[in-house]
């Protein structure tokens, strides 16, 4: 079995989903399907209902956050999702700098609640590693942390991985220097993968992402560790059993 745990289901068309699913049903990919906020994580819900292998997962996207959310209604979902994402900062690709401060806020919450329930937290860093960094500790939380597709500098991964977090290898491994060198540098008991899915494929290389491309990502990953692919199957599926009894 495959895992891809970070991947926006919901992002797929209306008349693409039967083959999405097909090709997940088929390949054994279980599936973390990411939400970017309620909606989102409604649409995700439906979605599975189709697949054994699609988990959904409830959290607001630091891209979704507006000043006027109100969190108080989203602590069910958080007590009933496996675990949380997609969560976290974006500093990077977010150029309104009035939405930072409620960005913060929105994932302080995530993280007091994360601590609350004992949840698994799937984090997205872009331009805010250090603080982010800062935040997981704050909060105890780090160990029960998937930091999802690293691309800050390698002090602050160093001690992210200090920390005790997970990681997510993606689909750049191929094509992007700076992403080897971290997969290179994390632990292989705490590195898992990812597709992103659909839509960061083709960021990287202008294919539309189909959830096999999870197989690709594996055999990046276990070149670059020097792994069996069986053995990090097996690790991965460890990890994701973990993480999932952890509620
Ligand atoms: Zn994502």
């Amino acid at each position: 079995m495959y895992i891809d745990f970070h991947n926006h289901i919901d992002f797929y068309k209306d008349e693409e989903i039967d083959n999405v699913i097909n090709c997940i049903n088929s390949n054994k990919i279980m599936t973390i399907a990411c939400s970017m906020d309620e909606e989102s994580y409604l649409n995700n819900i439906e979605i599975s209902k189709k697949s054994d292998y699609i988990v959904p997962i409830f959290g607001i996207h630091p891209w979704r956050v507006t000043n006027n959310i109100d969190l108080d209604k989203f602590e069910e979902y958080i007590k009933n999702t496996p675990l949380i994402g997609e969560i976290g900062l974006d500093f990077h690709w977010v150029e309104d700098k009035d939405t930072y401060p409620y960005q913060i806020k929105v994932f302080e919450y995530f993280l007091q609640c994360a601590k609350k329930y004992n949840k698994y937290i799937n984090v997205h860093t872009k331009g805010c590693e250090e603080l982010i960094l800062n935040l997981l500790r704050k909060y105890d939380v780090s160990s029960q942390t998937i930091i999802h597709w690293y691309s800050g500098g390698k002090d602050i991964l160093k001690q992210l991985i200090d920390a005790k977090c997970y990681f997510t290898g993606s689909v750049d491994l191929g094509y992007i220097n700076h992403s080897k060198e971290i997969i290179k540098e994390i632990p292989a008991n705490k590195l898992l993968a990812e597709t992103d899915g659909p839509t960061a494929l083709q960021w990287v290389n202008g294919v539309y992402g189909i959830p096999d491309e999870i197989k690709n990502v594996y055999e990046n990953i276990c070149a670059i560790k020097k792994l069996d692919l069986e053995e990090f199957k097996l690790n991965s599926q460890i990890t994701m059993t973990n993480i999932i009894k952890n509620k």
